[in-house]
């Protein structure tokens, strides 16, 4: 008689593809019965209708009649429960930074990715002021634009220079003040080679920007992601899964709809929601008078949604955007409008949210005295 034991091993093998773990682990196993040749399986799936529904089955056939004896497997498949539901996606989470391969980036540095559904929402105009703000409050605070196709890092804070490498050919963050600054826009394109390097870098840009930079010892990374869903997302929530991410949208319904599968797709990619920025929310005239000229609502439906906060509502700038087109981003710039203190505001509430990784946690301190042995050896 074969022992549930012996099942369950060979179920072990069977991965959800999505998840990159297998189903026993998951809990995806609720029952196995067995009796002379016929196997018969209860197995919980995240929601009924799961796509990978048929592929996970027949892997479970394929797996299980190769045991001897085995002749029939039948199925039940049950939907899971949301603790259940809950439960696998704290495992697939662990088992995703388990498998973390170390970049550049510290593990105690807080990384904050700004997504959008698409472009002109004003993605990249929220990152550099993220960035700028952090930095402007005395953290080590890295900019990294992963808008490989699209970059705009450069231009928003009219850096002109170019990306170099030191002797250990990794490259060297562009200083801009103090922040440190990476985009493809600032890559040399003066020689022979570059051409072929910038072939490189686009299909990998990712892994490059996080494993052959010298990146600092970041408090904050900010990284400006490509508008939409794509490669560059799921490979940072494999990549680095400290990263939390912002979602900015318009209050547009139709900008809301795209946001939500920028958002979707981050939760299936183990990246948690930091928040939602909803831009260009309303025009505030000197008067203190609110207009909303591109509707309203987008931000708070979207926050609703998925049950995170609305971080902040920017308003419309009518002035300040053309010295931010030109290099100086809001944030810096002398005027005092609307715009600026929201965005302020926005920072302080990241930070709140998202405090930078205190020195004095356990592994900090271990850290500390093992430095200070060192010195005195
Ligand atoms: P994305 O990165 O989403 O493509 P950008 O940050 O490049 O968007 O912004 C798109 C355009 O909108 C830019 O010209 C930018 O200066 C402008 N913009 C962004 N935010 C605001 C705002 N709050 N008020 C007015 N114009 C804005």
């Amino acid at each position: 008689m074969l022992q549930n034991d012996i099942l369950l091993k060979h179920l072990s093998n069977v991965m959800d593809p999505e998840l990159g773990v297998n189903i026993v682990d998951l809990g995806m196993v609720k029952d196995i019965t067995y009796t002379n040749s016929e196997v018969t399986i209860d197995l919980a799936l995240t929601i009924a209708e799961c796509p990978m529904r048929n592929q996970i089955e027949t892997e479970i056939k394929r797996k299980l009649k190769l045991i001897e004896n085995i002749e029939e497997v039948y199925i039940n498949v049950v939907e899971m429960s949301k603790e259940d539901r809950s439960s696998l996606m704290t495992i697939a989470r662990k088992n995703a930074r388990d498998k973390a391969v170390p970049t550049n980036i510290n593990s105690r540095t807080r990384v904050i990715a700004v997504g959008s559904g698409k472009g002109g929402v004003g993605k990249s105009t929220i990152s550099t002021n993220l960035a700028v703000g952090l930095e402007s409050l005395g953290f080590t605070t890295g900019l990294l634009d992963a808008d490989i196709w699209g970059f705009s890092i450069p231009r928003l804070l009219g850096i002109e220079g170019r990306l170099e490498a030191n002797k250990d050919k990794k490259i060297v963050p562009f200083k801009k003040g103090g922040l440190e600054v990476v985009s493809t826009g600032l890559i040399t394109d003066d020689e022979d080679t570059a051409l072929m390097w910038r072939g490189l870098m686009l299909s990998k840009a990712l892994e490059q920007f996080l494993f052959d930079v010298e990146w600092g010892n970041l408090d904050y990374l900010v990284i400006d992601m490509p508008p939409g869903t794509g490669d560059i997302q799921m490979a940072l929530g494999r990549l680095l899964p400290q990263t939390e991410l912002v979602v900015v949208t318009t209050p547009q319904s139709s900008a809301q709809k795209v946001a939500t599968r920028v958002a979707d797709m981050a939760k299936r990619s183990f990246i948690p929601l930091l928040g939602v920025v909803e831009n260009m929310s309303y025009f505030e005239s000197v008067d203190g008078n609110k207009y909303n000229i591109f509707g309203e609502g987008g931000g708070n439906d979207l926050s609703k949604k998925f049950g995170i906060p609305l971080l902040n509502k920017i308003p419309i700038s009518e002035d300040s955007i053309e010295e931010a087109e030109n290099g100086t981003p809001v944030l810096l710039q002398e005027k005092e409008t609307p715009t600026k203190k929201a965005i302020q505001d926005l920072v302080n509430t990241i930070i709140k949210i998202l405090p930078p990784v205190s020195d004095e946690t356990c592994t900090g301190r271990l850290a500390k005295v093992l430095e200070e042995l060192e010195v005195e050896v």
